[in-house]
């Protein structure tokens, strides 16, 4: 059983960045510029957008932390994206979800300018990504097809079942694993929550991706032998005893399914940290792009 290693993987892909923007800065070119834009004061996405910034300080990028009142309008919000949309400092940003209830998702990312939409939500990027054209590729599916190339799982004519079909890695990672090209060539099954016979489908899974968030869904009893396996599951679950009060955990019961597997990515430590490389990798691109 192998390990797919996401923090030593995102590691390689943050030090050949930072190689490349030590470059960019030797020519006298301007460094890639992400911002995060991060309404109100939810803990999980306070974690996330810190973690964000800190990477991007650490590689040599330059960073913006956009960090809004719970209560800003979404007016308020929507002036802040065109201002970033018209910034020519900034080459990518990303709106850190969820923003809260009173403000339309769909509406403030439909605002972004796909070509600063380093997170691949707008639908012009979405499209592009199903279409196979060059374009930003969300973070987290791109991270997993980075992974599993890095580590040459073979997908080719495999069958992949991915479960949960959300707009930001079920559906866009199913698109990508039967797209032509390595990896990808895979056969994909995408189960969901109206699924009924979602243990018949795993069983005949050569790869699982499961992305739904239930802790521990995934039972070895639900795979076969050397099935590879891409947690994507982030849940905090409550826990007195840890510091922080809870402890992080993804959606495979690893220890069980782990002895069944021939790779699979730990939690944490597996898909998370690709995520965020791959973000970095975006806003390089962006750079690129726009130079
Ligand atoms: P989501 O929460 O928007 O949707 C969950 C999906 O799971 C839905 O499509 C639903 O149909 C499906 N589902 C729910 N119950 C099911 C069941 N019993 N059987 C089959 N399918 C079922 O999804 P999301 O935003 O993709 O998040 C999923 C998990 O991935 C969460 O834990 C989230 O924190 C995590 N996540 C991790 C990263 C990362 O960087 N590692 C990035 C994004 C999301």
């Amino acid at each position: 059983m192998e390990i797919l290693d996401g923090k030593k993987i995102s590691n390689q892909i943050k030090e050949e960045i930072t190689v490349e923007v030590a470059q960019m800065k030797e020519r006298g070119e301007k460094v890639p510029h992400l911002a995060a834009v991060l309404v109100g004061n939810d803990g999980a996405s306070l974690t996330y957008v810190g973690s964000k910034v800190r990477s991007c300080k650490k590689i040599g990028f330059e960073s913006t932390l956009i960090h809004l009142p719970e209560e800003t309008t979404e007016e308020d919000l929507l002036k802040q994206v065109n201002q970033l949309n018209n910034d020519p400092a900034i080459d990518g940003y990303i709106i850190q979800l969820p923003l809260p209830k009173h403000i339309d998702e769909e509406k403030v990312l439909m605002a972004v300018d796909p070509n600063k939409d380093v997170d691949g939500f707008h639908p012009t990027n979405f499209g592009k990504m199903a279409l196979d054209m060059e374009t930003f590729i969300s973070a987290t599916p791109f991270g997993i097809m980075e992974l599993l190339k890095r580590y040459k799982v073979d997908t080719e004519g495999k069958h992949t079942v991915v479960i949960g079909r959300s707009h930001i890695v079920g559906r866009p990672i199913s698109i990508l694993m039967s797209q032509k090209g390595n990896p990808g060539n895979s056969t994909v099954t995408l189960a969901h929550s109206r699924t009924k016979n979602l243990k018949e489908l795993t069983l005949q899974a050569d790869i699982v991706i499961s992305a739904l968030g239930v802790p521990k869904f995934l039972k070895a009893d639900m795979v076969k032998q050397g099935v590879t396996i891409i947690d994507v599951g982030i849940t905090r679950v409550p826990d007195d005893t840890k510091e922080k009060g809870y402890y992080i955990t993804g959606d495979v019961d690893y220890e069980e399914v782990s002895k069944k597997a021939s790779h699979i990515t730990p939690v944490p430590g597996g898909v998370g940290p690709m995520t965020i490389a791959m973000l970095l990798k975006n806003t390089l691109l962006a750079r690129e792009r726009h130079s």
